[in-house]
């Protein structure tokens, strides 16, 4: 299937050819070709000059006189400029005659090629939904970024996709990918800054290049080669035996429903595993989380970041003011009059949920790393366990607990009132994934801990 660079070659190559040149006459041979009725095809085109040939993604765009010709080649689309005495084959379908006695042939095996006509300067409709040019200002780090963000599919599928960005198919996905050092299987959302400006630089490098390679072959095209726009570039990865740099075997997948080749050794497979960490207030969840952050792991902190997207002048702070003015004192958010607030008012204990919990969820997606602990006390109760691969509930019995909590100054019917509000130990303990008793000293716990990593990581 033509990719960006064969359509563009074909552009140039018949901008060399037929610029400024009329067309006298139109035969359709194969009428679904064209989407308007032959007559308006013919009526609106005849006398017309082929001016200024443009791209739009895979879309070639013929600028007339008076209007625009799109044309699509999908699958096996050709353009062919033949002598009027060259028999036709019965794969041209549409033919243009020209006014220096030469015919414009669009030949197409497989019949999938579109042409339609548009005003001039009109937004085609089918350009909506496509993606900015690869080479525009608009395909920068921040437009990718905030495309990418949630996006868990694999980042070849993303590639291919026409509304992310225009003209990149199977071969040129497979080579971008290769340039960039990542595995096609990597969830795109997990691609960090500098593998997105990597991503932007070397789909314009391979674009670029193969436009070059397809320029230096538009000299050698004569009018029986047909303008196809087909040219080998050096592939570095797709259909590839072994890898040009590594020499290890190229492996081939099927992602989307398209053929697929990866440098195993090469190209490094970005996947992420995220583990919450829940349980009552005093439990020792902060104790896990402290652990778990001298061992070098990154501990996401629910509580943390609410804490801090509620400061003046953040996201959180904002939105609150907004919807809470009510615990707004000049200017200052007085975080314990909100608390008791949606403490005994579940409507608006919602509301606010509903403004926070999409900003801390926005947070935790930057985090890129392999394997990403979270602290999120209340993981059940806000069904925030959907957004992890796995769970870890602490669990004290009631009596160390309050123990605990009264060391925290915290009174005894403070503490019995929050665990009442919190889900049950037992139903906890029905959603858990995996569950640490912490009863005992602190080494007790470290060891469990250690226990429970080493069954992570296997
Ligand atoms: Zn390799």
């Amino acid at each position: 299937m033509p990719e960006l660079p064969e359509v563009q070659t074909v552009l140039d190559t018949l901008a060399l050819r037929i610029k400024d040149r009329a067309i006298t006459d139109i035969r359709i041979l194969y009428k679904p070709i064209v989407s308007c009725s032959e007559k308006r095809f013919k009526q609106s085109l005849i006398g017309q000059h082929f001016r200024t040939f443009k791209r739009r993604g895979k879309y070639l765009l013929f600028e007339m006189d008076d209007l625009t010709l799109v044309s699509h080649l999908r699958m096996e689309g050709k353009y062919y400029i033949l002598d009027e005495k060259t028999p036709i084959s019965k794969h041209d379908h549409v033919i243009f005659v020209l006014d220096d006695g030469k015919q414009l042939r669009y030949n197409d095996v497989r019949k999938f090629g579109r042409m339609e006509l548009i005003e001039k300067d009109e937004e085609y409709e089918n350009f909506k939904d496509l993606g900015p040019e690869p080479f525009s200002d608009k395909f920068n780090l921040e437009y990718c970024r905030d495309y990418l963000k949630n996006k868990k599919t694999p980042i070849k599928t993303v590639l291919l996709d026409q509304s992310f960005v225009a003209g990149i198919g199977n071969i040129y996905a497979d080579e971008i990918l290769f340039a960039m050092k990542i595995d096609p299987r990597s969830r795109a959302d997990l691609l960090d800054d500098k593998e997105i400006r990597t991503m932007i630089h070397e789909t314009g490098r391979i674009l670029n290049e193969a436009i070059q390679a397809g320029g230096t072959t538009i000299r050698s095209y004569t009018s029986s080669l047909g303008v196809t726009g087909l040219f080998q570039l050096d592939l570095m990865v797709h259909t590839i035996d072994n890898c040009p740099i590594c020499h290890t075997k190229i492996q081939k997948t099927v992602i989307g429903g398209r053929g697929t080749y990866y440098c195993p050794n090469c190209q490094k497979l970005k996947k992420q595993t995220r583990i919450a960490i829940t349980g009552s207030i005093g439990s020792g969840k902060s104790e896990v989380s402290r652990y778990l952050r001298e061992k070098g792991y990154t501990v996401f902190d629910c509580d943390e970041e609410n804490r801090n997207l509620l400061e003046k002048g953040n996201a959180g702070y904002e939105a609150v003011k907004k919807t809470f003015p009510e615990c707004i004192n000049n200017g200052e958010l007085d975080k314990k009059a909100l608390s008791s607030l949606v403490f005994n008012d579940a409507s608006r204990k919602k509301e606010l949920e509903d403004i926070m919990h999409p900003l801390i969820l926005e947070r935790l997606n930057e985090h890129k790393e392999e394997l990403l602990f979270a602290e999120v006390p209340l993981l059940f109760e806000a069904r925030w366990d959907r957004y992890f691969d796995q769970n870890l509930l602490i669990v004290t019995n009631q009596k160390i607990l309050l123990e605990r909590l009264k060391n925290r100054s915290m009174s005894k019917s403070e503490a019995l009132r929050r665990l009442k509000k919190q889900m049950s130990v037992s139903e906890k303990k029905k959603r858990a994934d995996k569950i640490i008793y912490n009863n005992g000293s602190l080494q007790e716990l470290h060891s469990s801990l250690e226990e429970w990593l080493q069954e992570i990581r296997c």
